[in-house]
Order: C-alpha cells, then structure tokens, then sequence
C-alpha cells in the first residue's frame, strides 16, 4: 500500500508528484482486475492473515476497493441559508482531486478513483461506478457497491432511484438490472433478487415484510455467506424489477413507520444472484466420437454463481454524532453497531493488521467478501457542499480514502454442472445399450453360423471316412476272394497232375519230374500273394489312419470355433462391466437429480405460496411429499427407479459432493411415511448415525440429524436409535453444533424420542435430556419450541407411568433441573413454546411428589395463572382440576389465600 501514500490528506495545499503507475491504475473502467500498482506481497500477506474473508487467496486476481465522490448540489434550503458562504469542497474532476477547504487560507486536497460533480449524470456515475463490477459479476466475479454518506448527501438517489417518469434519473440498481437483463440468457441463465433491510442487528425481508428476523448462514467450509431464509424472486423483465423495487420500497416504508424509525437509520440491500452456464475447458466424459475410449475429453459443462450486492447504507452522522448530541451509549452502540464495525474493518484492512473484526455486526458478516474477500467493489461516498456539515463531509471523505487501501483477491466461482452432466451421460447410456445389444445380436448370429459350419464339415468327414473305409473293405474282400478262387484251381489242377503221375509210374520210371518242385512253386506263390495281402491291408489301414486325422483336423475346426466363442464372451464381459460403471455413474447423477428436482420443487412451492420451503421439517408433522393429486412426488418416484438401496451407498461415498447430495435425498425421503421403513430395512439408521458420528461438515451433520428426526417420528424407529447408540451422538452434536437449523433438527429428534414411554429411564441416563436442556442456549424460537415439546412429551409419559403406579419418583425432568426453564417459558411469547410449557407444567403437576418442588419453584403461580388466562379451554380445566386434586397444592393455596 506504500505505493498509494499520497491519500491520507495530511499535507496542506501542496501536491505531492503522482508516480505514473498510479495515476494509471486509478480508472474505474478497466474490465480486468488491477495488479499493476500493488506489491502482491501485501496482497498475499492481506489474504492469508488479516482477511475479511475466509474464501480469498489461492488463485484470485488483486482489485482493490474503487472509491468515487459524489457532490451533491446546493438544495434550496442551502441556497438560501448559505448563500454568503463558499462550499467547504472544492472539485478538480480531471485531476480526480477534491480540496475539502479548513479555513479561509488552508485547504486539504485528496485524490479518488473518480470525482463527481453536482452536475454529473446518473447515467455517468452509473459508468464510472457500477459499470465495471456489473460486468464482472457476469463474468463470474461477485461484485459490491455501496453507497456511503451523511443523510441527506444523495446515496438514494445515487442507488434507488426508480425514474419512472424520467428515464435518465435512474439510478445505480435499475441501471445494473437493466444491464445484467440484456446480457444473460433466458434458456440457460437464471438472475433471482432478494432485498433486505437491517436494522437494529436485525435483517428484515423487505419482499416478505413477515420474516422479519432472517438469519446469516457462513459455509465453514468455502466461507461463503448467504441467507436461506430469504426470499429469492426469479427477474425476467425490467418490469418485474421495477415492480420489485417499488414493493421493496413500500414495505420499507411501513416497516419503518412499524418500528418508529426512518430509513437513513436503516441499511437497504439488494442481493441479485446470478446463475449463468458456460463450457469449461475438458472433463473426463464419455465422448459420442472417439470410438477406442469411452473417456474421451470434450469441454465440462459449468455453471458460474456470482453475486451483485448494492448496499445503501444508513446515514453516516450517526456514528459521530450519537455520543455528542447526547444519545444514549446503548442506542447508539444498537443503531449503528454495524456501520461502525464496517469502518472498524476497512481500518483494519487499510492498516493491515492482523485482526479484522468482522464478526461484531451483521453487516460486517454479509459484506464479508466485499472487503478484502473475493468481490470485485466499488464504493461511492456522498457529500453536500454545506460548510454546515464540514465535520460530516471530512470523516466521509476519511471513510472514503480508508477503503481504497483495501486489496481484494478476484475469484471466479464455478461448479461443476450435474445437470447437463447427466443429461449427456444418459444420452451416452443409451447409445451404448443399443451398440452393446446390436454387438450382442451379430455375436449369437457368428456363433450359430460357425456351430453349423462345424457340424456340417464333421458329418462330411465321418460320410467320406465310412465310404472310403467301406470301399477298401469290399476291394479286400475282392482279392481275397480270388485268392481263394486260384489256390482251390491250383489244387484241383494239381490232383489231376498226381492222379495221372501214378498211372505212368513204373511206365515212365525215371522220366518223373516228381510233384515235390511243384507243390514248392505253389507255396512260394500263396506265400507271395499272402505278403501281397497283408501289404494291402496295411495300406487300407493306413488309410484309415489318414482319414481318421481328416476326421479330427475336422473337430479341431470345431474346437477354433470355440476359442473364438471365448474371445467374444470376455469382450462381452468387458462390455458389460463398462455398462456397470456408467449405470454407478448414472445412479450418483440421478441422486443428484434428484436433490436438484426437489430443491426446484421446493422453490416452486415456496414461490407459489410466496414464502420460504423448509426441508426435512417433520418434526412436528412430516413433511408431505405426495402431491395433492395423490401421486408421487418427481423425488419419490426417481428414488423408486434408483433403488434405495443404491442412494443408501452414495452416503458412503469418497467424494464430499456426493455425500452431501444423498444424505439430502435420503433425509427427504424419510420425511415420507412410506419411505421410512424401506430406509430403516436397508440399514439407512445406521448410516446416519454414522455420519453423525464421523462427520466434520455441518450440513451433513444438519441434514443427517433432520432425517433421524423424521424417523424418530415412528415409534418402531425409536428404540432402535436408542439401541444403536443414538442419543449420545444427538447429545454430542447438540453441543458442538451452533447453526440453530442444526440444533432444531436434534432437539426436534430427542423430542420424539421423549415420547416413547418405554424409553425414559434410559433418555436420562444417556444424557438425552441434558442435551435438550443444553440446547437452549441458542434462544433461536424454533430451536426452543422443539425443547418445550420435547418436556412436554416427556412430562406426559411420566404422569401417564404414575397413573398407572409404574412409576413413583420425583420427575426426572425437576432432578435434571428443567423446572427454572419451564417457569420461566410459561409466559414465552411465542403461543407453540407456551402451549407446551403450559401442557408440560399441568403433567408435572398431576404427580403429588413433584408439588413442593414445584411451589419452591414459582410453578404454582404459573399453573394458578395458566387457570385464568389460557387462551385453550381444556388447558384450563386441565390446570384447574389438577389443582383441585392435589392436597399440597389446595393447602398452599389457602395459605396465599388464592381461590380458583
Ligand atoms: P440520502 O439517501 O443520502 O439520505 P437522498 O438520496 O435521499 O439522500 O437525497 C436527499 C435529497 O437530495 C433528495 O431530495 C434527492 O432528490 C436530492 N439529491 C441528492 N443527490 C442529488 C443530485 N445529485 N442531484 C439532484 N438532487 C439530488
Ligand atoms: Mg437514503
């Protein structure tokens, strides 16, 4: 910040030398954040130690706080009054200087981002202000203005003017509207307004004037800030927006006649949230052109959430003027506790100090991103030309030159969008069942095809081998045949040759040839033809042999047919496994849907009944999600598809995200009667409890707790949260936790469970009604209410066990030392923690032993009182008859000589 020194106005008419950077880095207009004039040391050093917010740093751009000063020109009042006197200021707008004069001869002179004159235009200063920011927060960038000054310096008319009737008086909030309107899409972005008003430390809806005590919600995890509580209108047309200003401004109006007090005491604060989808640079989805991966790279889907907040700020005089004109310390600590932390902040952040208290007031808590966080802002102070109000003008001035010391770290946020997510994986999904049943169908063809290619190629082998075979045995048969044939010639030829050789023996002596040489030949013959024999049927067996191998080479056809049957099934495995993961992928998606439609349904419900949606209620009454026609809602219908089961594993998920989406869903889903057994079966108590258990984050923890409460709605479910331990983790997180929604939801659980006739020895031995009792530390009306309805419960099963002679006792609830609470909460303004005190003190009472406690106690005059003045008939006689019945009661009551 050395580089900014010339700022603090301490040097008397003289001008320091600018250095060039600066006077270059002073212009409002640059589109892009500024680095070009500030260390990023003592940015860093700013971000990691001495933030107004949690979320700066990382990889943020530096943008320092942009400060103009508007002048307002002499009303009429001034002219007249001051018409002898110069203004205190005196404008240089081409040098960015206003010279703020301390007497006759001496004059201060101060440089700002931009100096506006008396005869600026609104749409000017619109430019020069709030141009740049708007643009940013269409960017992506959250983006502050903020208009500072004395009442009566013009910061309505800077910001709220309407101009309805003169279009170029319009001031900064219609002119940003204007621009966002013409830049968004209506078919993929989506621009949504809520307008407040804080008072006093409180934030009243200024579209809802009923809620008037909204409640400021800080993420401990990003630091985000928001306020859930309000209501939030969909913009479509300048028109709307027109409208929604002048609504705003109406109930302002009343509510400050309400209040007995006026607006320039009072902060106005219009949120405008933008959602706008754009294409980031690659995710890792399945891609419909790359055929060898379905993991291909295609741009990620995103969505950009910014925030524009204009802030018209209450007047400044207060903080100065509250101690001198004599108002009271407390009064003025209450009204402007907030504007006096914010300049405790900017200071802190101008000086770098390591401790900025942005934790003192509410206005430091919403505006926590503005200031040193990760918004780009812009800050306009106002000023009048009276020497009158000189001291007002310089400690603005101050203000002013104080703010612009301050370093922000830019940062876009975007997320990740599910929605559009899912909408291309299911369209991927079903291109890939169609591939896989078309891959499917032309695999069991192939595999016919070559069965029967198969069986015809063995049955031609075995047709060839039985002929070949058949045929090599008739030839054998042959030969063999005339073998015979020729050796029985032989033979017959040979006898005849003999018969004769003996007739011609002695004639013929020594003419014999003798049949010995004869009968050899023949020998050597058969022998000849019988080799020739056994050659051959070697040969017909080698033959045999070889077709027998045709014969196989034909199986083995076969068996090739087979390997290719496997190489098709493991690809087939493979196919379906991939199938598996994106059907897992597609259940987590859905199960994101699912939260998404019933975060839009219950928006839609809020919208058309015009106030807020609570989810997970059912504490008191389960929150219905049958719609009025009967059918199911979107949510139970999509979880019937999914399979309980399936969300039910979601809430064991590595990723956060998804962990955070199921215990949304699975706690919706348990606000349904019929839901709940189905969560309870499939080991869904235990999960939450789990989470409970194991779980930093405080959603999680609020929504786990909210779906214990609703199933601690069932009596069956009850013993089992008990048996599974479930109070002392109720007990734990009721005192950890600090976000009253949280507390509401385990008071809310404990509640029901106080209930159970069955379960009071060990509610109190566990510590359950300790942690209910702890609970009210939080004084938040809802959180109280779920106490009083759990004493209540508790203090009904109790007279109901005495009646019956169970139980004999001093109730538990007065040894646990509930009974001051009760007394004091009887005349609690709110009816539904009255009418349970005033039901719980008449059970408390029905039991004798508990009387003389309770008359030490004060409850006697309260159930004397409840006799009387109980708006509810049967409370009255409930009371009084309780009374009458009791002799310790009757014999007090005479001696105060009460009568009933
Ligand atoms: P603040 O909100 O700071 O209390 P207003 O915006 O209500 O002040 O302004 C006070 C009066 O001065 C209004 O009547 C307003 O119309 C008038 N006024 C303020 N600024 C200008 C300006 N720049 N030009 C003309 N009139 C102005
Ligand atoms: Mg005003």
């Amino acid at each position: 910040m050395a580089s900014n020194g010339y700022r603090n106005g301490t040097n008397k008419g003289a001008i320091k030398p600018l250095s060039l950077s600066n006077a270059r880095s002073s212009s409002f207009k640059s589109r892009l954040p500024h680095s070009s004039n500030h260390s990023s040391g003592s940015a860093l050093r700013r971000t990691s130690s001495a933030s107004f917010s949690a979320g700066a740093g990382g990889d943020g751009v530096p943008g320092r706080v942009r400060v103009a000063v508007r002048l307002r020109p002499r009303n009429a009042e001034e002219s007249i009054a001051d018409a002898d006197f110069a203004d205190c200021v005196e404008l240089q707008p081409e040098l960015k200087r206003l010279k703020l004069r301390k007497n006759n001869w001496e004059s201060e002179t101060y440089e700002f981002d931009e100096v506006l004159t008396e005869f600026a235009s609104q749409k000017r200063v619109y430019e020069v202000v709030a141009k740049p920011v708007v643009e940013s927060v269409l960017d992506g960038y959250n983006g502050t203005v903020m208009a500072y000054g004395q009442t009566g310096t013009g910061k309505t008319f800077t910001l709220g003017q309407l101009g309805e009737e003169d279009t170029s008086a319009r001031g900064i909030m219609v002119r940003s509207m204007e621009e966002i309107l013409a830049n968004v899409s209506p078919e993929t972005d989506s621009v949504s307004v809520s307008y407040l008003q804080l008072y006093m430390e409180t934030i009243q809806d200024l579209l809802d004037p009923s809620n008037d005590n909204i409640s400021i919600v800080e993420d401990p995890r990003t630091g985000d800030v928001s306020l859930p509580g309000a209501t939030h209108i969909e913009i479509r047309d300048e028109q709307s927006v027109l409208e929604l200003l002048k609504l705003g401004e109406a109930h302002r109006i009343a509510a400050n006649t309400k209040l007995n007090t006026e607006s320039s005491r009072s902060h106005a604060i219009l949120m405008v949230h933008i959602k706008r989808s754009v294409l980031g640079e690659e995710a890792s989805i399945p891609s419909e052109t790359d055929k060898s991966s379905h993991f291909a790279k295609p741009p990620k889907p995103l969505v950009r959430k910014s925030k524009l907040v204009l802030v018209d700020l209450a007047g400044s005089e207060r903080v100065q003027k509250s101690g001198s004109e004599g108002h009271m310390l407390e009064e003025a600590k209450s009204i402007n506790l907030s504007l006096s932390a914010l300049g405790k902040c900017i200071n802190a952040l101008a000086e770098n100090s390591s401790h900025v208290p942005i934790r003192d007031s509410k206005l430091t808590r919403l505006l926590r991103d503005s200031f040193g966080g990760t918004a780009r802002t812009s800050l306009i102070v106002t000023i009048g030309p009276s020497s009158r109000h000189r001291g007002e003008t310089a400690s603005t001035i101050l203000f002013g030159q104080r703010a612009m010391k301050v370093e922000n770290m830019l940062k876009i946020k975007e997320e990740f969008d599910y929605k559009s997510l899912a909408r291309k994986l299911e369209i991927q999904m079903d291109k890939l069942i169609a591939e896989n049943e078309r891959q499917q169908k032309a695999f069991d063809e192939e595999v016919e095809r070559i069965n029967l290619e198969a069986e015809t190629r063995v049955s031609e082998a075995e047709r060839n081998f039985t002929d070949a075979l058949e045929k090599e045995r008739l030839k054998c048969q042959m030969e063999y045949m005339e073998s015979v044939k020729m050796l029985g010639e032989k033979m017959i030829e040979n006898q005849q040759k003999r018969g004769c050789d003996g007739l011609t023996k002695d004639k013929c002596n020594g003419e014999f040839q003798g049949p010995g040489s004869s009968i050899g030949e023949d020998i050597a013959e058969v022998k000849k033809r019988l080799e020739k024999e056994t050659f051959m049927r070697k040969e017909a067996e080698k033959e045999a042999v070889k077709l027998r191998s045709q014969l196989g080479q034909c199986t083995d056809a076969g068996a090739g047919a087979d390997a290719e049957i496997l190489k098709l099934q493991i690809a087939l495995e493979d196919e379906v496994l991939q199938k598996r993961k994106l059907e897992e992928e597609i259940v987590v998606l859905r199960s994101q849907m699912l939260q998404l439609n019933f975060e839009a349904d219950q928006m839609r419900r809020c919208l058309s009944r015009g106030g807020p949606g609570n989810a997970y209620t059912g504490l008191d009454s389960p929150m219905s999600q049958v719609s009025d026609d009967g059918h199911k809602t979107p949510v139970s219908a999509l979880f019937d598809q999914v399979g309980v089961q399936k969300v039910l594993d979601l809430l064991e998920s590595e990723d956060a995200n998804v962990r955070i989406h199921a215990v949304k869903v699975v706690a919706n889903l348990a606000a349904e009667e019929a839901n709940q057994e189905r969560i309870v079966e499939a080991g869904g108590l235990t999960s939450l409890l789990t989470l409970l258990r194991s779980y930093e984050d405080e959603t999680v923890r609020r929504v786990a707790a909210g779906a214990i409460a609703n199933l601690a709605m069932n009596e069956a479910n009850q013993e089992l949260i008990m048996v599974q331990g479930g109070i002392s983790l109720l007990s734990i997180t009721a005192s950890d936790a600090e976000d009253p929604q949280t507390l509401r939801m385990v008071a809310g659980a404990i509640a029901n469970l106080c209930g159970n006739d069955k379960l009071q020895a060990m509610l109190r031995s566990e510590g359950g009604i300790k942690a209910l009792l702890g609970m009210v530390r939080c004084g938040h009306p809802d959180v109280l209410s779920q106490v009083a309805r759990g004493i209540a419960n508790f203090a009904k099963c109790e007279s109901r066990a005495s009646s019956n002679g169970i139980r004999s006792g001093k109730s538990l609830l007065i040894d646990e030392g509930a009974l001051p609470w009760i007394v004091q909460n009887a005349t609690n303004v709110a009816a539904p923690i009255r009418r349970h005190i005033e039901l719980a003190l008449c059970h408390l009472a029905q039991h004798e032993v508990n009387a003389k406690d309770m008359i030490n106690g004060g409850a006697l005059w309260e159930l004397v009182r409840i006799t009387r003045d109980c708006s509810r008939e049967d409370i009255r006689s409930l009371a009084r008859r309780t009374l009458i019945s009791s002799p310790v009661f009757r014999a007090e009551m005479r001696r105060l000589r009460i009568e009933l």
